[in-house]
This record gives structure tokens, C-alpha cells and sequence, in this order.
């Protein structure tokens, strides 16, 4: 109990310097309730985070979109999450469905990555969600239980890290998922951590949603007993944000 809201920004690929130097003015100067009452991370694409870090207010803080599975080394392109500590990145994303769908990360390298990250310091939003098809298909829970479970099998320290269910077909798509929808699955998946994990686990792991969250369907969402924040895509790119990160109040 007494789990304390969390709001992600997932900027994604998106933002020029100068975009982002507006965006940043925009939520500096954006009122919103305390720390005490909601915690905010925003994550820019890696060229960006130190800049972002260092400008953006102190009540908000940042989290990379990805880092590599293991220690650094001859793995061209990747960002180790060694060089996320060593910056003083607090948070990474790991296992977002866009990275599972067009890099083909698996529900075990996806746990291999959390673990790692955790091994390292950092703190892990860390995404699950259907696709249309499964959901169709009547395997939404079972869907989002295995990958769980994969990440369950590689990590133990579940106070790092805020579990993002993220159906796919609400992500980008401007199809948000139910309240009912979300809070379905979102007590499905703290049933699963209170009997696989621990009851201590199931009630204060942070459960967020994301997909398609705007400033008009994120109070009702948020209002969910199960529902403990947001993960946003589209609308963290915009004043939106601040509407959204209201939600918490
Ligand atoms: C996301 O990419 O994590 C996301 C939820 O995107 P959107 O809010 O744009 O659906």
C-alpha cells in the first residue's frame, strides 16, 4: 500500500535540440503536486539525457530508452548501463514492445537486461503488454504473466523496479485501453506477484499503464485502484504532460 504515483515520459526517437529546449521550458515552469505525491521521469533519446539532466527541475528525473544486456565492450552502437551510472542516469526502460517487435528482444533477454541494469544501480521501468491478435485470442494474462515471469526469474530486487503494461495495440494508436481494461490486467498482475513473488512485492510494486494516455482519459485511468501511473508516449511531448502528471492529486 501507500504506493506512490509514478508518470513516465517515453520521448522516444523524437526531439531536435531546440525541440527539446522548448519542451523543457514548458515543464520546468509547469505546476504540478509534489514529490511527495507523484514521481516524474522523462526520457529523451541517449544524446540528449546528460543535457536533459542537468536543465531539467530537480522534482524530475530521467531514465534512457534502453542500454545493452551485460557489462560494455565490442557491442557497436549499444550504451552499457555502466555508462547510465556513470552519468548519474537514475532510470532505464527496458523491454518496451517496440523494442521487443523490431529488435527482436525476447521475454529472456529482456530479463537478462533488468537484471543487469539492477545489477548496476539503476532503477527499471519494465514493459509488458499483448498484442491485438493475443488479445483477441482470449491470451492477454497469459501473454503478460510469461514475460513477467521472465523478468521474475532473473531479478529479486523488485524495489527498483515499476512494472509499464503497455498493450501494443493501444500504443501510438489512439485506442486507449478501458479503465476496466487496464485494471483487469493490472490485478491480474498483482495476483501473479502476490503468488510467485511475495505479498510484500504484489503491494508495492508500482503497476502503470501506458498506451494512448492523454490529459482526457488519464484521471478516470488513474482513478483505478490497481492503476499506480502512466507511462506516455505521444502526449510527453507536449504541455499535455503536466495535465497528465495532475492525474496523481
Ligand atoms: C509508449 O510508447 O510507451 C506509449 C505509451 O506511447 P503512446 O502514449 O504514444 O501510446
Amino acid at each position: 500500500m501507500g504506493r506512490k504515483f509514478f508518470v513516465g515520459g517515453n520521448w522516444k526517437c523524437n526531439g531536435t535540440s531546440e525541440e527539446i529546449k522548448i519542451l523543457l521550458s514548458l515543464l520546468n515552469a509547469g505546476q504540478v503536486p509534489s514529490g511527495d505525491v507523484v514521481e516524474v521521469v522523462v526520457s529523451p533519446p541517449f544524446l540528449f539525457l546528460p543535457s536533459v539532466r542537468t536543465t531539467l527541475r530537480s522534482d524530475f528525473h530521467v531514465a534512457a530508452q534502453n542500454c545493452w544486456v551485460k557489462k560494455g565492450g565490442a557491442f557497436t552502437g549499444e550504451i552499457s548501463a555502466e555508462m547510465l551510472a556513470n552519468l548519474r542516469i537514475p532510470w532505464v526502460i527496458i523491454g518496451h514492445s517496440e523494442r521487443r517487435a523490431l529488435f527482436n528482444e525476447s521475454n529472456e533477454f529482456v530479463g537478462d537486461k533488468i537484471a543487469y541494469a539492477l545489477s548496476q544501480g539503476l532503477k527499471v521501468i519494465a514493459c509488458v503488454g499483448e498484442s491485438l491478435e493475443q488479445r483477441e485470442s482470449g491470451s492477454t494474462i497469459e501473454v503478460v504473466a510469461a514475460q513477467t515471469k521472465a523478468i521474475a526469474d532473473k531479478i529479486s530486487k523488485w524495489s527498483d523496479v515499476v512494472l509499464a503494461y503497455e498493450p501494443v495495440w493501444a500504443i501510438g494508436t489512439g485506442k486507449v485501453a478501458t479503465p476496466a481494461q487496464a485494471q483487469e490486467v493490472h490485478l491480474e498482475l498483482r495476483n501473479w506477484l502476490q503468488k510467485n513473488i511475495s505479498a510484500e512485492v504484489a503491494s508495492t510494486t508500482r503497476i502503470i499503464y501506458g498506451g494512448s494516455v492523454n490529459g482526457g482519459n488519464c484521471k478516470e485511468l488513474g482513478a483505478q485502484p490497481d492503476v499506480d501511473g502512466f507511462l506516455v508516449g505521444g502526449a510527453s511531448l507536449k504541455a499535455e504532460f503536466l495535465d497528465i502528471i495532475k492525474a496523481a492529486e
